[in-house]
Formats: structure tokens, C-alpha cells, sequence
């Protein structure tokens, strides 16, 4: 059973909505679609998992800081006595390994993902014996993209390729897992443990001023003209709904900055009146302030 959700990617609804309003550098292009790509992989990965017997304890997405050391993990998987510590690697391509060393597609030198798993693992174990635990932990790297394939001349049993997923999850099946109570409760302890990173320190800086200025249209980001009727791919919107998107992408993307009318009105490229926007904020959001400094904030 699914303990713990995957919860939703904040980095990257933030490069989506920025995505449409700001051209990328090359670098940040780069940055957006290796997130993108690494979250589609992992919605794979849960799907596959889902062929697991209901007796496991799955545990998606945990960041922890262990004594100023910060470690993340995927997935990990709760059995009998033991934890499956699963690194899930989306990744494209013929890759190759010489002497240790990993190289992309292109032949460009790229991190050792051995490094990060025996990192992670090794925190983790510390983690788990000052809680008491002393289970064994299993470390696998899990590639799922059926499109990656991996020149070596080694075997290493901890990588699991595309054509083993199906094998690898039969194996695990056949394990007994018969989970006390104690089990729950380490489950719930790590959950408990787990941190949250501010998704706006982990994405590059970007300014109000960057940003295209206007309504999308939900279903293929085309900027709205002057009606909500997308030009693109004829979805029609309801206005207010379309305003009411809009200000939460702004407050999104601005944490900092307060919504008051005229900022709205600017953020939604003049689409509809102050007179408009006003009406559709009051409705929906709470006045708070006087006069200059008055601003809406949501209603609890
Ligand atoms: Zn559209």
C-alpha cells in the first residue's frame, strides 16, 4: 500500500508557468525539461509499483537532513526486516561507463549515480539506527525509460534496466512481507522526519518584469486575446475562472508581491476593466488594509 504520496513537483508548476511567460536561456531550458523529464519518469515508476502485493509499505519523495547533511530519496519500499531504497533514473539514451566514470549520449562526462545512491544510503542507514532500526537496506537504481541503454562491461546487480522492471517486481513479490505494527510506525516516523525545501531556492531567479503579461489558455498556454476564447485551440473560457487562474499564478510566481487591483490588471495584460478585476477579486478575496497599502489576501 502507498504510505506516502508522491506530492506534487512545486519547482516544477513554477517552470511551467514561467515557461510560458519568459523565453529560457539554454541553461535554464535545460534545467526545465531534465525536472520535467525526472518527474515523468517517476509517475512511471509509481505506476509500475503499483503490481505490488498491498502488504508493502511504499514511501514516495522524502527529503531529510540528517545532522546538516541533506539526502532525498525516491522511493522507498518497507518489506520484512528489510528497506528497498529505489533511485529512479528517467534517462535516454545509449550511456556509457569507462573506468568508473559515466558519460552521456554525446560523450559528455556526467555524474556517477553509484555516488548519489551510496550517499544517500549511507545517511539513511545512520538515520535509521539512531531511530532504533537496524534493518538491511537494498540500494537499487532503477532506469525505466524502455529508450536507455548502458554500455559496460561490468554487470552490476544494482541497476535494474527497462527489460528487468517486470522480473525485478515478480522477485520482490515472492518475499514474505508480513508487517507489524512497528512497521507502520517506522513508516510514520519517516514521514514525520521528512523536510520541505522552498521550491523558490531551488529554481533560478527570475523577475516580475520577465514575464509576458496576460490570460493563458489552460489547455495549451496560448495567450487569450481580448476574449476567452482560445485562438489556438478554440477552448472557451468562463472569465472569471480565467482571471481567478490567473491571480493564482501570480501569487505563485510573486509570493512577495501583494494583489491589489491595478497590479492584476497589469499581471492579466488589460483583458477586462480595473472596474472588472476588482469585482472578480472582492468576490472571491479578502480585503485587508487601508486605502494605498489596501490588498487582497485569500479567505481562509
Ligand atoms: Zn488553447
Amino acid at each position: 500500500m502507498i504510505f506516502r504520496q508522491r506530492p506534487e513537483n512545486k519547482v516544477l508548476i513554477l517552470l511551467r508557468l514561467l515557461n510560458c511567460r519568459m523565453v529560457f536561456s539554454e541553461s535554464q531550458a535545460l534545467t526545465f525539461f531534465t525536472i520535467e523529464k525526472g518527474y515523468e519518469g517517476e509517475l512511471i515508476s509509481d505506476a509500475w509499483l503499483k503490481g505490488l502485493t498491498d502488504e508493502w509499505l511504499i514511501l514516495n519523495d522524502l527529503l531529510f537532513d540528517y545532522h546538516g547533511s541533506r539526502f532525498q530519496i525516491d522511493t522507498l519500499l518497507i518489506a520484512y526486516e528489510k528497506i528497498y531504497l529505489l533511485d529512479i533514473k528517467y534517462w535516454e539514451g545509449d550511456h556509457t561507463i569507462k573506468e568508473d566514470k559515466w558519460f552521456t549520449p554525446t560523450g559528455k562526462p556526467e555524474k556517477n549515480p553509484f555516488h548519489q545512491l551510496e550517499r544517500c544510503e549511507t545517511l539513511f542507514q545512520r538515520m535509521l539506527h539512531d531511530l532504533g532500526f537496524h534493518y538491511t537496506i537494498e540500494s537499487y537504481l532503477i532506469f525505466n525509460n524502455p529508450e536507455f541503454h548502458l554500455y559496460t562491461t561490468s554487470i552490476n546487480p544494482i541497476i535494474i534496466f527497462p527489460t528487468q522492471l517486470n522480473r525485478f517486481l515478480k522477485k520482490l513479490n515472492t518475499k514474505p512481507v508480513k508487517l507489524k505494527k512497528s512497521y507502520h510506525e517506522l513508516a510514520q516516523r519517516l514521514v514525520d522526519l521528512t523536510i520541505e525545501e522552498s521550491p523558490y531556492k531551488r529554481i533560478f531567479p527570475y523577475t516580475y518584469e520577465q514575464q509576458t503579461k496576460g490570460v493563458t489558455c489552460p489547455d495549451c498556454n496560448t495567450f487569450f486575446t481580448d476574449e476567452f476564447i482560445c485562438k489556438n485551440c478554440g477552448y472557451i473560457d468562463e472569465g472569471e475562472a480565467a482571471i481567478l487562474r490567473s491571480v493564482k499564478e501570480f501569487i505563485l510566481l510573486f509570493p512577495g508581491r501583494k494583489v491589489t487591483t491595478n497590479e492584476i490588471y497589469e499581471w492579466c495584460g488589460g483583458i477586462r476593466s480595473k472596474k472588472v478585476i476588482r469585482r472578480v477579486l472582492a468576490k472571491n478575496y479578502k480585503l485587508v488594509g487601508h486605502s494605498l497599502n489596501s490588498h487582497f489576501v485569500p479567505r481562509n
